[in-house]
């Protein structure tokens, strides 16, 4: 195709090299040359200033002694007649030459305009060629979309990729019917969305949804991140949006895939200053959305996990108007998409992904896919051909924990304290009734920081948290700080993080969750971002703000003091497992609940009242 624009700009530069060249042509001969009358060349022929002169066809050109005065530069003056000339440099001594004429003008031309202009461009392709790699598009077609053309074949994906996300797949089936069949839906008159919004947080999978949908449908796929948008000059966001459907109606039935939209449709009104650019490029998408004609077979999807940052524009019916939901995977949806990413991983006997599953509460399918990858890298390094269920179980553990650090030795002291507070932990969520059994328990340090832990796992998949087991949550959380008060009677920095989600938890009770009786039913904060880890936002005076922090401390002070009572209560067991965990440095969740148990059955042990 012709394009006038790039044709534009590559006349600019051409002009622009020759005008280069001529003024350096012009400036080297300036700098170096200066042109003396023809007396003044005599005169510095009399004076014995002259060193050597050429003849040329036209000119003659003069060296100068040093101490002329033109000592730096190559003197020459026009071609006279002169017969005299020769004996007058003959008389002063003067080495003289007649030049024979080199009359080559082409050779000239070469050297003096040719060979500069070729360099110039070669050197123009690179400069340019780089500046295109970078911006994405191309100084040499400003505008121009780099939409990249996805055939089927291409994005090579289906909706057997995407495992765990049966309610998102069923909306787009009927997408993909539409683009394989657009007739139908026209004789009936029915009009199909333009466009859908896959909302959900990051790696749950929306990316390979919709290449999902055009590998279902057989068209092509044009996608584009919202970020490829936001371009170096205003204007070519807007000028790319208007390219990229102009390419898509082309080849329509078609899909057209704009990932990130938050980079571009972010609401408009709220942001203080203004952002053009950004603007421009949404109004046009919004001016495309509605111009073109859907019956055509052009379904336009997009995605993001900031949906509530969005102009409101964006959603009018008409738009974006259906909505995909495509969240956390649950417990059955956790295990399909492991069989999806462990099909091509040769598996031992031992394997049981749903147990895999239910140690992975809140992954997406990124983290899964992670994890696989993990286990078969850990199998290669113990040189085994299979998969182990121990491999995967550890590479859980790298994705929650990071990789264990055998290089960091802990003094003999600080290993009792952080088995002493692991088992606080454990124990407190052991004696109390609303909390999920413990998995594991280890001393093992991990590269995220962690200097041991101790892992709990829910039985089943709960969507909904009651008061009391929160209480019980804070209380367990609790539990590794008091279990260092209660043995050693110290306190250490290891508790941190401890208290950092113990507080989070409190907050949230009183502020989003209504569970306190002095605020009752009243929303003091809203979180932001649903799909993101937001920050909760305070909506509230300053003087409530300090009621939440009392409120806060209560529970917290509560629950502290409950979970002290709890180890004070045990201490004989608290011991016992401590000193265990101290020699094994690993605990299973059977092995420490059978020494809980058998105590138990011992000494009736003093049972919490909740
Ligand atoms: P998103 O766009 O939602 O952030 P992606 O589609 O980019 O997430 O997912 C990243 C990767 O995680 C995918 O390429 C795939 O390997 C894996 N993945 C995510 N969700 C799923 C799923 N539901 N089924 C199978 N694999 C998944
Ligand atoms: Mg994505
Ligand atoms: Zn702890």
């Amino acid at each position: 195709m012709f394009d006038d624009k790039k044709f534009k700009y590559r006349m600019v530069y051409l002009v622009g090299v020759i005008l280069a060249v001529l003024f350096i042509n012009y400036m080297s001969t300036s700098i170096t040359t200066k042109q003396i009358s023809y007396n003044e060349f005599l005169k510095l022929v009399n004076e014995e200033k002259v060193e050597k002169v050429v003849l040329q066809k036209d000119r003659i050109l003069i060296k100068a002694k040093p101490d002329s005065g033109y000592a730096n530069k190559a003197l020459y003056t026009g071609y006279l007649w002169d017969q005299e000339l020769v004996k007058l440099l003959t008389s002063k001594n003067i080495e003289f030459t007649k030049e024979i004429p080199n009359n080559d003008p082409l050779l000239n031309i070469i050297l003096y305009w040719v060979a500069p202009i070729i360099i110039f461009m070669i050197l123009g392709r690179f400069i340019f060629g780089r500046l295109d790699k970078k911006m994405g598009g191309g100084v040499m077609s400003f505008g121009k979309n780099t939409a990249k053309l996805y055939a089927e074949n291409e994005t090579g994906k289906t909706f057997k990729d995407v495992a765990g996300q049966e309610e998102a797949k069923e909306s787009l089936v009927e997408i993909v019917d539409f683009l394989h069949n657009p007739q139908k839906y026209a004789e009936i008159g029915a009009k199909l969305p333009k466009g859908a919004l896959l909302v959900g947080p990051p790696g749950t999978g929306k990316t390979l949804l919709a290449k999902a949908v055009a590998g279902e449908a057989k068209v092509p796929f044009f996608s584009m991140s919202g970020s490829d948008f936001v371009e170096l000059f205003v204007g070519m966001g807007a000028s790319r949006v208007r390219d990229l459907f102009r390419q898509a109606e082309e080849k329509a039935p078609c899909i057209i895939f704009i990932d990130e939209i938050d980079a571009i449709g972010k609401s408009r009104d709220g942001s203080l200053q203004g952002n053009d650019e950004r603007e421009q490029t949404l109004n046009q998408l919004l001016a495309e959305m509605d111009g073109f004609d859907s019956s055509k077979g052009v379904v336009i999807l997009a995605a993001t996990n900031r949906p509530e940052v969005l102009d409101k524009a964006l959603l009018r019916p008409g738009r974006f108007d259906r909505r995909v939901i495509v969240d956390r995977p649950d417990l059955k949806g956790r295990e399909s998409i492991l069989k999806v990413h462990i099909k091509d991983v040769k598996l031992g006997d031992d394997v049981d992904l749903s147990s895999v599953a239910k140690g992975t509460p809140g992954a997406v399918g990124a983290d899964l896919a992670n994890i696989v990858n993990e286990a078969a890298l850990r199998a290669v390094k113990h040189n085994r051909k299979v998969v182990l269920q121990e491999d995967l179980e550890e590479a859980v553990e790298v994705i929650i924990a990071g990789k264990e650090k055998k290089d960091r030795i802990l003094s003999d002291k600080e290993k009792r304290i952080v088995a002493f507070h692991e088992v606080g932990h454990a124990l407190v969520a052991a004696l109390l009734n609303n909390t999920d059994p413990v998995h594991k328990i280890t001393i093992v340090p991990r590269t995220m920081g962690a200097l041991g832990y101790t892992m709990q796992l829910p039985t089943e998949e709960k969507y909904l948290v009651s008061k009391e087991e929160m209480l019980d949550q804070i209380t367990v959380m609790l539990g590794g700080r008091a279990a260092e008060e209660v043995e050693f009677n110290i306190i250490s920095t290891g508790a941190s993080n401890d208290i950092e989600r113990a507080t989070q938890t409190a907050r949230s009770m009183v502020t989003i969750y209504g569970m306190t009786d002095r605020f009752d039913m009243m929303a003091l904060e809203s979180i932001n971002s649903r799909y993101l880890d937001g920050r909760p936002v305070q909506n509230c005076s300053a003087e409530t703000a300090a009621l939440i922090d009392e409120e806060t401390l209560k529970i917290i002070k509560e629950c502290h003091d409950k979970a002290i009572n709890i180890l004070k209560d045990n201490k004989p067991l608290f011991t016992k497992i401590s000193e265990v965990l101290i020699e094994k440095e690993t605990l299973l969740g059977e092995e420490f609940m059978a020494m809980v148990n058998e105590y138990k059955n011992e000494a009736e042990p003093v049972k919490e009242e909740q």
